[in-house]
This record gives structure tokens, C-alpha cells and sequence, in this order.
């Protein structure tokens, strides 16, 4: 069936309004007509090819709630006119060992992310949320317990949220832990909010000088901007995790210096560029560690889907009809967003 979207025909193109087509739900497909989608980096990065390899048209969104409209014969999870969410994914095996585990998006066989994956529904590719309606395998659904005026604000827990979540957990977060979260945009702001939720001690590093009482405001106990090299000596050897949600290349050393020995230094931002070489002895000699950590599996989505409704955590957003997405776009990139886009995707119907 036909769909309203907005997408691009080309890396060097601005977003208009587009039509597509999606499939007719299949027995395990939940259809869903999309209320809101946030607007991640990522989103940014991929229409603009910054990652190389985008597939044109481009529709880009990945943190997207709805309502089920129609469901297939064989869904058992899901019924018409539920509110539903879907992330950064919509396929994966099933069957590799990171599937079986619920680490889909370390799928051995490559998950099908929501956009930009190829698939064989037309064009070729999948497209994402920023467009009226989207089917989806149940499997990849997400249950959302927040109230209805809560939705906006819980679709950047979709991806923002989750991609913070995950290594959060993963280096057991918690009270006694000293947290440093590195970025204060989409993803740092809600970093923050849930290192804070779990117990543990968060300072936030930010370079914009304006965001300190508002990354006060989200619940860290320190703000530091980490362009003043006397603020983040003063913090050195410190911190149990620092997660580094940074969009842009900038140097890893100011960072893995304030880690204790052990101390891990987890990177989510994945920018066009890349970071300069980190200096291997401050790695050695304290035996610091560098990790990575990719969005979220499935069901630790709707653990932390669950945790949010239950402790009243959402993002801070700024609602936007899709009009005006070009210019969001650049103002993520001036780190002036507080602290994500959502569109509503009534705007699409105009
Ligand atoms: P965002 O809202 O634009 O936030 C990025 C923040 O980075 C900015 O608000 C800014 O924070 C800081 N920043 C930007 N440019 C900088 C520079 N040149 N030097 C230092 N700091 C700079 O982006 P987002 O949606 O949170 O995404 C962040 C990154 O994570 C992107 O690269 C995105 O693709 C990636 N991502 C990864 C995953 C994953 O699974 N690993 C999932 C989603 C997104 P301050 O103003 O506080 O300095
Ligand atoms: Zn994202």
C-alpha cells in the first residue's frame, strides 16, 4: 500500500515529502500507523551518506511509537489498537548464537536495521519512520506502558535511551559507581537520566558552556566542560565507566585519563571521522580498557521500555512537524537541541 514519507534521493539533497510503498502484513507482521518518530544522529550521518554506503531514497527514523492497525493470522503478542514502539531494528537470524542470547544487534548473520538494510520488499532497502505507517515482524515490537501524553517523549527511549541503557548494564551501573557521560545531546541527556535512575555517581562532560544547569537539571551531581583542561584534570583517574556519546572525532586521551585503573571508557557516538590514535601507555599502565556498544537487543529494550514507564523517565524533546526536519538537522549539528526532535507524524497528512 502506499505510504506518505519524507526522505532523500541523494547524500546531497535536502528531505522532501516522498511516497512509498509497504507490504501488506504477512502472518507474523503488525502493521502500525506512526504518531511520532525522533530524530537520532544517526539519522543525519545515514542520509547524508556520512557512513558511506547509503541506499537512495533515504527514509530515515528509528525511534518511532504507534498504534497496531492490522496484525497477521499468526501474531500472538500483539492486537489492533495497541501502542507499540519499534527501534533500530525489524529483522535479524534467529538463529546465531547473539540472536539466541537476545543480542540481535550483534546478529553473526546482520540484523536488518529499520532503514537502509536490504530487504526484498520494494525498493530494495527498508524504510524507516518518518512516514505514516510501517509493518514490522512482532518479534521486533516493543510494548510501551507510558501514558498517552508520554508518547513523544518516550520514542528517543527507542534508540537514545537503549543505546545508553545497554552499556550501562553491561558494566553493572549501579550505586558505588562513578559514571561519566561524555556529550549532554540525544543520547548523553538520556544517558544521564538513567545512570542517575540506577543508583550510580554521573558527572557529565558537555562542551557547551549552556548546558550546565540543564545537565544539572537531568541529574548529574557534576557538570564538567571538557574544553577547560584544568576542570578535567581535576577529575583524573576517577571514573569506573565513561560513556562516550560524542558525534564529532575529538581526542580519546582527555578521557581514558580520568579512568581508574580498570576503568572502561564505552563509545556509542560513531562519527564521520575518525577519532585520532589514542596513546597506548595511559591504556597499559592502568590497565584502562576502550569498548564499543551498539544499540540494544530486543528484550533488554523492553526491560528498559518498562523501567522508564515505571520510574516516570522520558526524554526531553522538542516536538517538530516534518517540515521542518531539514532544519533540525542543522541544528543538531550546532549541538543546539534540548535534547531531541520528535516529529509528529500528523504533519504528514498536510
Ligand atoms: P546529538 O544529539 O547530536 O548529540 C551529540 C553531542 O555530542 C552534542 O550534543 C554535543 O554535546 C557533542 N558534540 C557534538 N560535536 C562535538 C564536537 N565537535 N566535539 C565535542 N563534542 C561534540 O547526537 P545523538 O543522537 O546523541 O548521537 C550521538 C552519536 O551516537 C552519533 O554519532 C550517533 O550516530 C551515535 N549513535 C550510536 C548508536 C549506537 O548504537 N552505538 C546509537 C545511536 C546513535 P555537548 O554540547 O554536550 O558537547
Ligand atoms: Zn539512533
Amino acid at each position: 500500500m502506499t505510504t506518505k514519507a519524507w526522505g532523500a534521493h541523494s547524500a546531497r539533497e535536502l528531505l522532501g515529502p516522498l511516497d512509498i510503498s509497504r507490504r501488506e502484513p504477512g502472518p507474523h507482521d503488525v502493521q502500525i500507523d506512526i504518531d511520532w518518530c525522533g530524530v537520532c544522529h544517526s539519522d543525519l550521518h545515514t542520509v547524508r551518506s556520512e557512513w558511506s554506503g547509503t541506499r537512495y531514497p533515504c527514509i530515515p527514523g528509528h525511534e518511532i511509537i504507534g498504534r497496531v492497525t492490522a496484525v497477521g493470522g499468526a501474531v500472538t503478542g500483539f492486537a489492533v489498537g495497541d501502542t507499540v514502539g519499534v527501534g533500530c531494528m525489524v529483522d535479524s537470524c534467529q538463529s546465531c548464537s547473539a540472536c539466541e542470547e537476545g543480542l540481535e544487534q550483534y546478529c553473526e548473520n546482520g540484523f536488518s536495521g529499520t532503514y537502509n538494510s536490504p530487504v526484498s520488499d520494494a525498493p530494495g532497502h527498508t524504510l524507516g519512520g518518518y512516514s505514516k505507517r510501517i509493518v514490522v515482524d512482532e518479534k521486533f515490537i516493543l510494548r510501551i506502558s507510558h501514558p498517552a501524553g508520554q508518547l513523544a517523549a518516550a520514542a528517543p527511549l527507542l534508540c537514545a535511551g537503549i543505546t545508553t541503557w545497554s552499556p550501562l548494564r553491561h558494566w553493572g551501573v549501579g550505586p558505588g559507581k562513578k559514571v561519566g557521560i561524555a556529550g549532554v545531546g540525544g543520547l548523553g541527556h538520556m544517558g544521564i537520566r538513567l545512570a542517575k535512575a540506577l543508583g550510580a555517581e554521573v558527572v557529565a562532560f558537555t562542551t557547551s558552556e549552556n548546558k550546565r544547569e540543564d545537565a544539572r537539571a537531568l541529574g548529574a551531581d557534576e557538570v564538567v566542560v571538557s574544553r577547560n583542561p584544568e576542570e578535567m584534570k581535576a577529575y583524573r583517574s576517577s571514573f569506573d565507566l565513561i560513556l562516550d556519546t560524542v558525534s564529532a572525532s575529538h581526542n580519546l586521551d582527555d578521557f581514558v585519563s580520568l579512568l581508574k585503573r580498570d576503568g572502561t571508557l564505552a563509545l556509542v557516538g560513531v562519527p564521520e571521522h575518525p577519532h585520532p590514535s589514542p596513546n597506548v601507555g595511559q591504556i597499559v599502565f592502568s590497565r584502562r580498557a576502550i569498548a564499543g556498544s551498539l544499540i540494544g537487543g530486543i528484550r533488554e529494550t523492553q526491560e528498559m521500555l518498562d523501567f522508564c514507564a515505571e520510574h516516570g523517565i522520558v526524554s526531553d524533546v522538542e516536538v517538530i512537524p516534518i517540515q521542518q526536519i531539514n532544519e533540525a538537522y542543522e541544528r543538531m549539528l550546532r549541538s543546539d537541541v534540548r535534547y531531541r526532535f520528535v516529529i509528529d507524524l500528523s504533519s504528514l497528512e498536510g
